[in-house]
């Protein structure tokens, strides 16, 4: 008897600093507890272009790519109830031990031997199809946009993420540094804790965007050669934080020179560039130093709910078809698009 294995599109990685690879594999089932959905968009992320250049490497190879997963559940394993078929949710991407300090308080971004990484480090969403437990599906309601809902999966929940590590109080200078994904999500929820936000980006689209989303003043670093100074002059005794996005040694230097006493320095940008900076710069201003990975779950929660509510909007500038994921990686490379490039696998 000839048995037949359904097949799916998936774009995997094989080798750093190779481009992806389009292949048919066999179409996943949802295990014990878990649930398959059919993917309807998955957003393009700066890292997955980290990731095909190796400069984030966590050691495995053959995967499916892909992190800013949404979709509707099509197949729910043994132990789910099958009310969960057919809704429309959005995927977390860290599937934690469950039994280490950090996910026993639900900080699964931080637990050092997560099971799964959906698109870092196990197959992810440049895909028809994925398996995950049911308990990394947060529901999305039907009146929001699946590729808008997409992007919450990354840009969004990493911006809620950062907001609360800030925790930024009303009246406050708020500085995004970069004005990305994440950038622009951050400019909000920056905005709606009642900061008062500037934000640096290289003009264009983007800092028009930045405008409407609520930017009290922003700033072209094409064009100004101090971007420090500049922060100085505009808040009079420099930001209380600073959100760091690029991660060039010229970016995080400049941060730190925006910054007033006793001002915080979040840093979720990187690149190749190393740190270098004086201690005395933030000992004798007692300067606070955050780091901030990705988002817990129930970040993701409420950036979805931010984002249904319209706190947060989170503009599509392209929608593409899975096979365009080249394309689609091209033109984040580039940046400077009016928001995220979504591939839409359905
Ligand atoms: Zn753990
Ligand atoms: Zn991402």
């Amino acid at each position: 008897m000839m048995s037949f294995t359904p097949t799916m599109r998936a774009v995997q990685l094989d080798t750093p600093d190779r481009p992806f690879v389009l292949r048919a594999v066999s179409i996943p089932e949802p295990a014990a507890g878990e649930v398959r959905v059919k993917i309807g968009a998955c957003g393009v992320c700066r890292t997955d272009l980290h990731i095909r250049d190796g400069l984030l490497d966590l050691g495995k190879r053959h995967f499916t790519v892909g992190h800013e997963i949404a979709g509707v559940i099509d197949r729910c394993g043994a132990d789910v109830d099958h009310t969960w078929e057919n809704r429309k949710v959005a995927v977390y991407y860290y599937i934690g031990c469950g039994h280490c300090r950090y996910c026993r308080v639900g900080d699964e971004q931080l637990c050092p031997h997560p099971k799964a990484q959906p698109g870092f480090s196990s197959d992810g969403g440049y895909a028809d199809y994925i398996t995950v437990p049911l308990r990394n599906c947060v529901p999305i309601p039907d009146h929001v946009d699946l590729a808008e809902a997409a992007t919450m999966g990354c840009a969004g929940s990493t911006a809620v993420h950062a907001g609360r590590l800030a925790a930024i109080h009303p009246g406050e200078w708020v500085v995004i540094n970069g004005t990305g994904g994440v950038g622009l999500a951050l400019l909000q929820y920056a905005r709606n804790a009642g900061g008062r936000v500037i934000a640096i980006g290289r003009g264009g689209e983007r800092e028009k965007l930045a405008r409407e989303m609520g930017a009290e003043h922003t700033i072209d670093a094409t064009r100004t050669p101090d971007t420090a100074e500049r922060v100085q002059d505009l808040t009079g005794e420099g930001a209380d934080v600073v959100f760091e996005l690029l991660g060039t040694q010229e970016a995080m230097s400049a941060a730190l020179g925006m910054l007033r006493r006793r001002g915080r320095m979040v840093m979720l940008g990187y690149t190749t560039d190393d740190f270098r900076a004086h201690p005395v710069s933030f000992i004798v201003r007692e300067i606070t130093l955050l780091g901030s990975v990705g988002s817990t779950l129930e970040d993701l929660h409420e950036a979805i709910d931010l984002l249904a509510r319209g706190v947060l909007r989170s503009p599509v500038a392209e929608r593409l078809p899975l096979e365009d994921f080249e394309k689609a990686l091209t033109a984040t490379r580039q940046g400077g698009l009016a928001g995220r490039v979504v591939l839409t696998p359905a």
